[in-house]
This record gives C-alpha cells, sequence and structure tokens, in this order.
C-alpha cells in the first residue's frame, strides 16, 4: 500500500521528482474521504475502488467525473481571461523568481504585495520553526497550499523543506498548476473550497488568496474546516490575502479563525539577521496603517 513519488507516473520521464516522499498518505478521496492507494498509474480509494483518479500531465486530477468538468471550466476561462489581459506566462527562471520579481501585464503592484506577503509569511514559519525547536535546516514537515494557482508559493515551501502539496481547480499549462511541470511538490486539481487533505497529517496550511476566492462565506467556512481537521496538533494554518483593504476583511478572517478554534499568533518578533527586510515589512504593515497580508493561527494540542 506504500506509495513513493518514485512510483508517480512521469517520475521516470522527469516530470516529477518529489524528493522520494510519501504523498498519497496526504490525501483523501473527494467522494468519502478515505486513504489513497496508488496502483498501475492512477491513485484508488480505498473504499471503493470505483473511485480512481488518474495524473495526467504529472497532475493528480481528484475529483469526480462531474466535478473534473467543472473545474476544467473554470481552469479553462482562467487561462483565456490571464491570456486576454496579456498576463505573462513565465518560463522556469521566471517562475522561480517570483514572487520578488513579478511578471509583466499583471496589475499594479500585484507581485511586490504577493512578496511582502510572503516575506511575511516566512517570519512567521521561521518563529514557528524556533518554537518548536527544530533545525534551521532539513525536513520541516508536511504543507498544503490552497489555491496554489501556477505554484509559486508551494515552490518555495518545497525549497525550504516542506513536502508541499499543491491545490486547485487551476490546473491550465500558462496560468495554473501546468506551468512548472519539473515541480517536485505534487500538484493536484481539486476544489480548493473542499481540499480533499488526509487528516491530521499537516504541520503547515495556507491559504494562498483568502479563504475562498469566491470570498462566500459559506465557501469560507466550508474551506476554513476541512484545512483545520488536515492539521496535526499544534498546526499553523495561514491565510494570506496579499490584497486585504478593507480593516473589516481582516477582522473577519480572523473572526472566522477564533471561531474555528484556533489561537492567532502574534507577529513574531523581529530576527536580527532579517532587521532589513523587517525594516521593509514594517514599513509594508501595520506600523504605517497599512493591513497585515497574512494571518496566522495555531491549533490546539
Ligand atoms: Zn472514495
Amino acid at each position: 500500500m506504500s506509495f513513493d513519488s518514485s512510483d508517480l507516473p512521469g517520475a521516470t520521464g522527469g516530470s516529477f521528482k518529489g524528493r522520494g516522499r510519501q504523498y498519497l498518505r496526504l490525501l483523501a478521496c473527494p467522494i468519502e474521504g478515505a486513504p489513497l492507494a496508488q496502483e498501475a498509474g492512477v491513485a484508488i480509494c480505498g473504499d471503493d475502488r470505483v473511485h480512481h483518479y488518474p495524473f495526467e500531465d504529472g497532475i493528480l486530477r481528484l475529483a469526480d467525473t462531474a466535478q473534473r468538468a467543472a473545474l476544467d471550466a473554470i481552469s479553462d476561462e482562467h487561462e483565456a481571461r490571464a491570456a486576454r489581459d496579456g498576463w505573462r506566462s513565465p518560463d522556469e527562471d521566471a517562475f522561480k523568481s517570483l514572487p520578488q520579481t513579478g511578471l509583466s501585464g499583471y496589475p499594479e503592484n500585484y507581485w511586490s504585495q504577493y512578496a511582502a506577503a510572503t516575506a511575511l509569511l516566512w517570519r512567521y514559519l521561521e518563529a514557528v520553526r524556533a518554537q518548536n525547536g527544530a533545525l534551521p535546516v532539513g525536513p520541516v514537515g508536511e504543507a498544503a497550499v490552497i489555491g496554489a494557482g501556477m505554484g509559486w508559493l508551494a515552490y518555495a515551501l518545497d525549497v525550504a523543506g516542506y513536502a508541499t502539496v499543491a491545490i486547485d481547480a487551476l490546473a491550465g499549462p500558462r496560468y495554473g498548476l501546468g506551468v512548472f511541470p519539473i515541480a517536485r511538490f505534487l500538484r493536484v486539481q481539486a476544489d480548493p473550497v473542499r481540499p480533499p487533505l488526509a487528516p491530521g497529517m499537516y504541520d503547515v496550511v495556507l491559504y494562498q488568496e483568502g479563504l475562498a476566492r469566491s470570498g462566500r462565506e459559506t465557501d469560507e467556512v466550508t474551506a476554513l474546516a476541512q484545512g483545520v481537521a488536515a492539521l496535526k496538533p499544534r498546526g499553523v494554518l495561514a491565510v494570506m490575502n496579499a490584497f486585504a483593504d478593507t480593516l473589516e476583511q481582516v477582522e473577519t478572517v480572523q473572526a472566522r479563525l477564533l471561531d474555528a478554534g484556533l489561537t492567532l499568533m502574534d507577529l513574531p518578533p523581529r530576527l536580527n539577521w532579517r532587521a532589513r527586510v523587517s525594516e521593509r515589512l514594517d514599513q509594508a504593515l501595520g506600523r504605517n496603517g497599512t493591513l497585515p497580508p497574512v494571518i496566522v493561527a495555531r491549533k490546539g494540542s
């Protein structure tokens, strides 16, 4: 029953190089939540063999037939709209430089705001690592990125040592999970409102575009409940919203996290070696009246 990333389709063809880690145990059947096993290049539900999910273009398609069609429609629409708007699709080097070096055609400040949000996220994750007594290098656990888009943040978490799963409906080749085909993180096309994550397996669950892209309360509450269930005890849940423009939006997310039984984390104290980065962050954060682009909370033990 063990599943190793080296068994993944494409592993021998160079399209997936997942550090030899076990990834399928981090996911669940989207229909009833049963564990998955790998067999003949597909992921198969442990409860009902009729539920099976293919890898296509190196991306696990973790949705039933009807849902898959709906996800593809969302993905196709996104590809068409981004192309129409003139967004540049990154090559490998450009992808690896995100978000610090942005892509042309995107809205003004889009990438600089993501860069600020990402810098703040690292500050939290470093504080968590220090609290956990972990070494500054080495494996740091499991992470999920929900609403991962092209996967640039999942890539960064992978580089930082997390075994990372990237979830999105968006799986297209130019503006979705298909952008970076040599990813070591596992790319999964699935419903980001009901991300099919195995319960209790993650050290970090990260929402990249708010709790739900739709901004609908029911979607946000549903997506949050799934993420909380996926966390290990003391796991960290982070909600990135690089484009929050009202205090109300921030407070709404904070209230939802508290309602879900999580404890909000304070902004970590400065680390000396990052003082210069922190200076810039302070300007980007509350100290000049702007809003925090990341809210982080912890699950209880
Ligand atoms: Zn199933």
